[in-house]
């Protein structure tokens, strides 16, 4: 299999001799093509030189204005451009950042809020209100802090470096409270470092031609998922623009289409289903999408029939799987997938791990097994996550050491093949939806907190393999009259609290929950194979 390889010509070097440097990057770019597009919706933009001022007036800003203690301020916002303006801002402070999306229901960025350091939330859309009691600085304050004419500088030696939170990202928790993973700064340079060159000649080829002109980076995940920093870093790496596709853009085939023959981009990055999607629209072509020449999928399982449909599409594109966990700093396995590897193996590799990577696989004794043995993959290396923020024994649990390099237990089963890693689903609760991460526990626990609800447990639906809808199987306190009613009662009251994608879409209703003989809800009674 040595053909599926990623060509990392470059970066065949010993792990920690990296010598990229973001910000330094982004000032490169904003000196030598000021009026470059940094970032765009397709109706905003801002260019390099704004970003570059922008984000140092804001920082000398918030370096003033509070204390010594640096931790992670949160950026509160959608696809807008200033959204980079203030990710930058906070790291140029010293402080870091954590981006909530606006899609995230207001109870669940009050409970995010409050597990995060003091400091004010940093409000980056027009028109956004901030859920709950913080201090908030409004979007119209950024912007007259950001177009002051007094021009100060921020000393690089503030910068966020090191061993210091870049930014942090809160995921799906069994617990029902959404935990924040954080990535220090020497983490995401070295996984940039990587993502710059993932596909050898292609992107090798893009980035020459970055410095005569835009490349261009499609944007799909919200800043509140790790995905998204695939798109941000590599482009801000070099020089290129981020082109972010907005929720009701996404929503909307026409105008998606519409954005995307407007977008003229040449990268594209995204999870397997948001590709899927596009692709039942005929004119998703390289006809009306010239430029296409890269197209990146991490987040869940890539299909050999999306490949095929992408490479029929996109003849003179290459096509590159990763995987990887936000525990791990976005992907840390890569592999470009030929016509050849196509039509010779499923399910596909997801790639070999990158330089300054070690993928492991365990037995359930924490023993390593041989290549073609399955068992849980875990991590280790130069991108591997400090652990969950405030969280110790959540930490404890999933992160270790292996020979003085930080590891994680992914959860995920897998198995190598000279090298090349083979994800075969999960050992626990988590499941992938249109891409987004869950732990079915989360949701669970949410429900339980309705006062009339007794027992429950959400279970996948799957078509070809993939997850389609999910189920909420339920007893209430007192009997259910009318089914359809409570139903859309549920998921009204869900909604509040919940995320979309995690309100189950129907809710069957039980008068007793099957049990296994140790007492746990038997799942598989339930029908499913979790
Ligand atoms: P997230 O933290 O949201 O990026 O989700 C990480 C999880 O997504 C991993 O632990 C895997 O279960 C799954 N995943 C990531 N990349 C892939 C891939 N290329 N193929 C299959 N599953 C993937």
């Amino acid at each position: 299999m040595g053909e599926i390889e990623c060509h990392n010509n470059r970066y065949n070097k010993a792990a920690g001799d990296m010598d990229l440097d973001i910000i330094g990057k982004i000032k490169e770019t904003a000196m030598h093509f000021p009026e470059r597009t940094a970032s765009t919706n397709g109706r905003d933009r801002l260019s390099y030189k704004e970003l570059w001022e922008y984000s140092e007036r804001l920082a000398v800003c918030l370096k003033n204005e509070l204390g010594e203690e640096k931790q992670p301020l949160a950026v509160y916002g959608h696809k807008s451009p200033w959204m980079l303006v203030c990710f930058l801002a906070c790291v140029k402070a010293g402080h870091g950042y954590c981006p909530i999306d606006i899609s995230v229901p207001d109870a669940r960025v009050e409970m995010i809020l409050h597990s995060l350091p003091e400091g004010p939330v940093l409000a980056a859309e027009q028109n956004c209100s901030v859920p709950g009691d913080k201090e908030v600085w409004s979007f119209q304050q950024i912007q007259e802090i950001c177009q002051m004419e007094k021009m100060d500088c921020c000393e690089p030696d503030t910068y966020v470096k090191g061993d210091g939170i870049w930014y942090m990202i809160f995921t799906s928790g069994s617990t029902g409270t959404p935990k924040g993973v954080q990535i220090t700064a020497d983490c995401l340079h070295h996984f940039t470092d990587w993502a710059v060159n993932l596909g050898g000649a292609a992107s090798a080829e893009a980035m020459r031609e970055s410095e005569e002109q835009n490349l261009i980076f499609l944007n799909q995940a919200p800043f509140s998922f790790d995905l998204s920093v695939m798109d941000l870093y590599t482009s801000l790496a070099c020089g290129g623009t981020l082109y972010c596709l907005e929720k009701n853009v996404q929503a909307d085939y026409r105008l998606l289409m519409e954005h995307l023959a407007n977008a003229k981009a040449n990268v594209w990055v995204s999870t397997p289903s948001f590709a899927e999607m596009c692709l039942c629209e005929q004119s998703f072509c390289a006809d009306r999408m010239e430029g296409m020449r890269l197209f990146l999928f991490c987040g869940e399982t890539l299909g050999n029939r999306t490949v095929a449909k992408l490479q029929q599409r996109f003849p003179e594109a290459v096509i590159i799987n990763t995987y990887g966990p936000t525990e791990s700093t976005v992907a840390v396995t890569g592999v470009i997938v030929t016509p050849e590897i196509n039509e010779k193996r499923n399910p596909l590799p997801v790639g070999k791990a990158k330089p300054g990577t070690q993928i492991l696989i365990f037995d359930e004794n924490g023993q390593e097994l041989p290549e073609g043995k399955k068992g849980e993959v875990i991590i280790a290396g130069n991108t591997v996550s400090p652990g969950y923020y405030g969280q110790p024994a959540l930490t404890e649990k999933a992160f270790f050491e292996i020979d003085g390099m930080r590891a994680y237990r992914t959860g995920d089963r897998g198995y190598l093949e000279n090298g090349q890693l083979f994800y075969c689903g999960r050992i626990d609760l988590q499941i992938k939806y249109h891409g987004y991460r869950i732990e079915l526990e989360d949701i669970e626990n949410n429900i339980r907190k309705l006062p009339y609800i007794e027992h429950v447990v959400v279970l996948p639906r799957e078509r070809g393999g993939k997850v389609s809808s999910l189920m909420a199987y339920v007893v209430e306190k007192s009997i259910v009259e009318d089914e359809k009613t409570e139903n859309d009662r549920l998921k009204q009251e869900l909604l509040s609290f919940l995320p979309e994608y995690m309100v189950p879409k129907k809710f069957v209703f039980l008068d007793t929950m099957p049990m296994t003989a140790n007492g746990k809800a038997d799942r598989k009674k339930l029908g499913g194979g979790l």
